[in-house]
């Protein structure tokens, strides 16, 4: 799906080895769920991002936020200065999110990237237990750096990179054997196996829906077991939400649903809001080990993202919220579409939780073919899964119902025409 001989940058990516993704065009500008390339043509954008779009491209609220903080002389870069705009967020996210949800986590500003929250995490749980290796899974996905890639479970991605520095041991994901409950019982065994080359790991790291992994979706149940295993065997319990987190899956927190409370979280793409660099990781008080200085960076301090993030969290995670009932209506839609869909077509089934829906093709062909028809009829999906089998829809949260039902509308045609 990205690829480095795309016509029309053939020329600049032999120069520069820049990697874009295989869409035949180039962008100009977008607003809402829409994106427009330099012909004029106007995509629906599902894509999103790769979910760093929850609000949609350039939200007019977020817009005039930023507007106003640049004009005002708000402070671009502050490194770690404290600033009135990473100030308002903290209280935001206090009073908006982690208040009403009963959490008590403390904040750190990791880097611009989901990557670098992910990596913050590791590091912070290493230095609290004083252990060394983290227990990942199947086909999870958690960053391009060497700890994170360690704990990715992609045999592409890894490749990059040589051998891994983390030693990460990958369990089966849920329904990985298709269904048996016995993951657990392969899980203790391996800890309690201390001749088997695993050490008590210092974390567990989990997505609750594994994205780019192919929309494999975890059980409540199955998280809640997860949770009690790591707290009765004093193992951190690290959520990586940076893609499903900001209310993708319905709930602000991916994890609220398995009412589960891990011990550290990830946070990047949509906590920007306006598709700005930032991420955070929260961790529980009690894990607040770094001295000042202990991890730092020149980009953690974004502070025009800090705004535009601040106004996301006002905007729609206020008391009021009506995005977590709007987002399940609208996953339930894109639910009896993907039925109806599956039932008149061969090969083809759905999984998905809220606004993440993967369409999957027994086919991995039948994908990409599904994804440039789509492309060519105005609508922009882009595949996922270890064999890329699977179309992951990430539509912006604020994506319309007339919106849904014509890019639901492209899709059905395609998927009927490359699999009838
Ligand atoms: N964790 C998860 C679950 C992700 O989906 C991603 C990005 N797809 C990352 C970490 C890495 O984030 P970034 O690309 O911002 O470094």
């Amino acid at each position: 799906k990205t690829t480095a001989d795309n016509s029309i940058f053939e020329n600049l990516e032999s120069e520069v080895r820049s990697y874009s993704r295989g869409w035949p065009t180039t962008f100009t500008t977008a607003s809402g769920s829409w994106i427009r390339d330099e012909n004029g043509k106007e995509f629906l954008d599902f894509f999103a991002g790769a979910g760093a779009l929850n609000y949609g491209h350039n939200n007019p609220v977020l817009k005039q936020a930023l507007v106003d903080y640049i004009t005002g002389d708000g402070i671009t870069h502050g490194l770690d200065m404290n600033t009135v705009a990473k100030r308002e967020l903290l209280e935001s996210l206090q009073t908006n999110v982690l208040a009403p949800r009963g959490l008590d986590y403390k904040v750190q500003f990791p880097g611009p990237t989901g990557t670098n929250s992910v990596e913050a995490a590791l590091k912070l749980a290493r230095k609290v237990t004083g252990r060394e290796s983290i227990i990942s899974f199947t086909n999870a996905f958690h960053g391009m750096t060497l700890g994170a890639l360690s704990v990715t479970g992609n045999s592409m991605k890894r490749a990059g990179a040589g051998i891994p520095l983390v030693h990460a041991t990958p369990m089966p994901f849920d329904n990985y054997f298709g269904g048996v409950t016995e993951d657990f019982q392969w899980f203790e065994r391996v800890l309690d196996d201390s001749g088997s080359g695993l050490n008590r790991p210092a974390a567990v790291i989990v997505e609750t829906v594994q994205g780019e992994g192919g929309v494999n979706v975890a059980r409540a149940e199955w998280l809640r077991a997860l949770a009690e295993l790591c707290a009765r065997r004093d193992i951190l319990l690290i959520v990586d939400d940076v893609q499903m987190g900001c209310g993708r899956t319905g709930n602000f927190f991916s994890f609220e649903e398995a009412g589960i409370v891990p011990d550290i979280v990830t946070l990047s793409k949509s906590i920007g809001g306006y598709g700005m660099p930032l991420a955070l990781t929260l961790f529980k008080r009690e894990l607040d080990v770094w001295t000042p200085g202990e991890h730092n960076g020149t980009f953690r301090g974004n502070n025009p993202a800090f705004v535009t993030a601040k106004a996301a969290l006002d905007t729609y995670w206020g008391p009021d919220t009506t995005l977590p009932a709007e987002t399940a209506a609208k996953g339930a839609k894109i639910e009896a579409a993907f039925d109806e869909l599956a039932a008149k077509t061969t090969g083809v089934s759905h999984r998905g939780r809220g606004l993440v829906q993967g369409l999957v093709f027994e086919d991995p062909d039948h994908a990409s073919k599904v994804c440039s028809i789509a492309f060519d009829e105005g609508l922009l999906a882009e595949t996922s899964g270890p064999s890329d089998e699977v179309v992951k829809l990430l539509p912006p949260l604020t994506v319309t119902e007339d919106e849904l039902d014509r890019g639901l509308g492209i899709l059905a045609e395609a998927t009927v025409k490359v699999c009838s």
